[in-house]
């Protein structure tokens, strides 16, 4: 009997998921960024870039430095049920762009909107730079931490950086970072607060500080980490569960179309005067 081609299904999905990819990489640019094809809008964009406003901080290093927190530290404080108090510098009310990162609407692959006044760009470090010049009014300055400067303690060269890991591993900066992480392991999870926090600060240690030497070769986040959703990886995933069934249907349609050209071919046969 002719079988069905095991890669049928997957070459009709890569075909459907393609398509949708190109569907939505097409989208006109002057579409997408309506606005900025307005000359006033773009001179106002100019004139932003001319004067940014000055923010000793790095915006991209806090970011993966809020992300290595939600993903490697924070499923556990939940776990835990622990309430990280304020002094603690991992506190997320510590962050002075938390607001403005809250106000991030990624509409699609080629357009981010502010959420304060609802422009548009194309790409989200122009959406940046707008946050800088428009609306750094709404920075989270009063307790003026800037969670970049936690960066050599949480490892986030490591992170961003993380298919280069040549870089010489230098001992005093090893013990620069590691002493700042065990600051923030001891402010953030005081021993004296209880199980739980003695519980986290071990975590802390062995998750962040331990990493932090030249001598052994340690990766940081030996705990794993709760990974966030991929957009990409929960598309794909709904893609084949709703294709699924229809998969199902065309094996079985073709299966009995087999089955029923096999049994008339066996009635001829047997009909057939000898
Ligand atoms: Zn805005």
């Amino acid at each position: 009997m002719e079988r069905f081609p095991a890669t049928a299904p997957v070459v009709c999905f890569v075909a459907i998921f393609l398509g949708l990819q190109f569907t939505v990489s097409s989208a006109s640019p002057a579409e997408i960024n309506h606005d900025l094809t307005n000359s006033a809008a773009a001179r106002n964009l100019k004139q932003e870039q001319e004067r940014p406003h000055e923010v000793h901080c790095s915006r991209e290093r806090s970011r993966a430095a809020r992300q290595i927190i939600e993903e490697y530290l924070m499923p556990f404080v939940k776990r835990e049920n622990f309430q990280m108090s304020s002094p603690c510098k991992l506190h997320p009310d510590n962050d002075m762009f938390q607001d403005q990162e809250e106000h991030k609407i990624h509409v699609d692959i080629n357009e981010w909107r502010c959420g304060y006044c609802k422009k548009s760009f194309r790409a989200e470090r122009f959406l940046d730079q707008h946050f800088d010049n428009r609306h750094y009014n709404l920075l989270n300055v009063s307790r003026n931490i800037c969670l970049a400067d936690l960066c050599g303690a949480l490892h986030c060269d490591f992170v961003i950086n993380s298919k280069s890991q040549k870089t010489k591993c230098n001992p005093a900066a090893a013990a620069r970072n590691r002493h700042l992480c065990e600051s923030l392991a001891d402010t953030c999870f005081p021993v004296n607060q209880g199980l739980s926090a003695s519980r986290l600060h071990e975590l802390f240690l062995h998750q962040f500080c331990d990493a932090h030497t030249c001598s052994e070769k340690k990766k940081p986040f030996p705990r794993g980490g709760l990974k966030l959703p991929n957009i990409l990886y929960l598309a794909t995933s709904i893609l084949t569960l709703m294709l699924l069934p229809f998969i199902y249907l065309i094996v079985f349609l073709h299966q009995r179309d087999m089955t029923g050209k096999q049994e008339l071919k066996r009635i001829k046969k047997r009909t057939k005067p000898s």
